[in-house]
């Protein structure tokens, strides 16, 4: 994985912020705002409009895992192993690596499922939410095996001690991050550029090399048919199917000339390349029977599982320093001066319908709510008592704070204006 940008959310992940850290990304990244590209997300409301305004080309896709997690707790269902749920179709149709399967499927099975779940699955476009329908939108569509927005929750994971510093200091918690983004980037470098006696043999990167080993292994050509191998001046086309299916016969297209880093990785009609980024069985099969001159299993390998893909992701050129001080950004910066910090209650009010009965509290409120977890620390066991004490003091001091602010002149004017920056 190749981290293309980053950013801390101060507040709400609300539209406002989100919109800056996407400005930010496609000023950084032009390219990233193409119709081939695609990005996962987990379809909060304030960070899937804000794509849509910035990066109007990219395709949406929503998280499988925050999909599952919300189809189990709306229709229950477990692993999905109870034929004709919610989940069981989902993850029927997540399988499928082709449009032509996703409506067989669906024409098989909706008479039989209850309407309640056919109607939440529909509830999202195809394209949004299975890869095989993403796929099949365009040639240059591709979804590398990947679904789910598990490369930047592990990030997020990664960055655990930044995040935890943005609770006593902005500045402090970015230091500490370019200097854990320099640390990995260098590593990844020393990696991708690694010398050993070994290299000229591994022309792939390690997971490329794993990967080929697997799909090598576990192809059995004894199941496969191969008819009709044909050629144009640029491609070589091979008809093939299973002897068990004969009827489902699929068609495999392999450049003549090496493309990008000299791989010859193709298409099929199976849809199974595109969706996961990897030869499907079918080429496979018919490279090893080799059907296709001088097709080897190095070349039908993807550009992207290549060395030198690699190599230009992390260029030797390129350093990423990070000696920067407190001290040299004191001397050298200048000071924001409108930065606050800004009581929970200041944020502006979180997207969505509320919850049903509850009023919305306003300043008062929090005044009141403050004084009556001030009495009840008071009523704590002695062993409780130190860490309330600290609570109280902080309570009490955000209560000063709103009293101060209610008594001065044009009270409304401030809040707004602590708002406005919060936002
Ligand atoms: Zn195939």
């Amino acid at each position: 994985m190749v981290g293309l940008g980053c950013g801390i959310l101060f507040g709400n992940e609300d539209k406002n912020n989100w919109k800056t850290f996407w400005e930010f990304l496609h000023k950084a990244h032009p390219i990233i705002n193409q119709r081939s590209k695609t990005i996962i997300t987990d379809q909060d409301k304030g960070s899937s409009s804000s794509i849509k305004e910035i990066l109007t080309e990219v395709g949406l896709f929503h998280c499988s895992f925050h999909r599952r997690q919300n189809i189990l707790r709306k229709f229950g269902g477990g692993k999905g192993n109870t034929p004709l749920t919610a989940m069981w179709m989902y993850n029927r149709l997540m399988q499928c690596n082709n449009v032509s399967s996703i409506q067989y499927l669906r024409s098989k099975y909706s008479e039989k499922i209850h309407p309640s779940h056919l109607h939440y699955l529909g509830g999202i476009d195809d394209e949004q939410q299975y890869p095989a329908a993403r796929c099949a939108m365009s040639d240059d569509i591709i979804m590398y095996g990947l679904s789910a927005s598990s490369g930047a929750e592990s990030m997020n994971r990664a960055n655990d001690s930044v995040r935890r510093r943005t609770a006593t200091d902005a500045l402090n918690a970015a230091l500490l991050w370019v200097q854990k983004e320099s640390d990995r980037y260098e590593r990844s470098k020393a990696d991708a550029w690694k010398k050993d006696r070994f290299r000229s043999e591994k022309p792939l990167t390690p997971r490329g090399m794993s990967l080929m080993k697997d799909i090598f292994e576990n192809c059995d050509t004894a199941l496969y048919r191969i008819t009709n191998v044909t050629e144009t001046d640029t491609h070589h086309f091979a008809k093939i199917h299973k002897y068990s299916t004969p009827h489902r016969e699929y068609e495999v297209k392999i450049p003549i000339e090496g493309q990008t880093h000299g791989s010859r990785f193709g298409t099929c009609t199976c849809g199974f390349p595109r969706k996961e980024g990897i030869p499907c069985d079918h080429m496979v099969a018919i490279v090893k029977v080799g059907a296709i001159p001088m097709l080897t299993k190095v070349s039908i390998m993807p550009y992207w599982f290549t060395r030198e893909q690699w190599q230009l992701q992390f260029p030797t050129e390129v350093i990423s320093p990070a000696d920067i001080t407190l001290a040299a950004m004191k001397s050298n910066s200048l000071k924001v001066d409108n930065l606050r910090y800004c009581p929970e209650w200041t944020v502006g009010r979180k997207k969505g319908r509320p919850k049903k009965g509850q009023r919305t509290l306003g300043i008062t409120d929090h005044i009141q709510n403050s004084a009556k977890k001030r009495k009840r620390a008071q009523g704590g066991t002695a062993r409780r008592r130190g860490e309330l004490e600290i609570e109280t003091i902080l309570e009490s001091e955000e209560a000063d704070d709103i009293e101060q602010l209610l008594q001065a002149d044009g009270v409304e004017a401030e809040i707004k204006g602590t708002i406005g920056i919060a936002d």
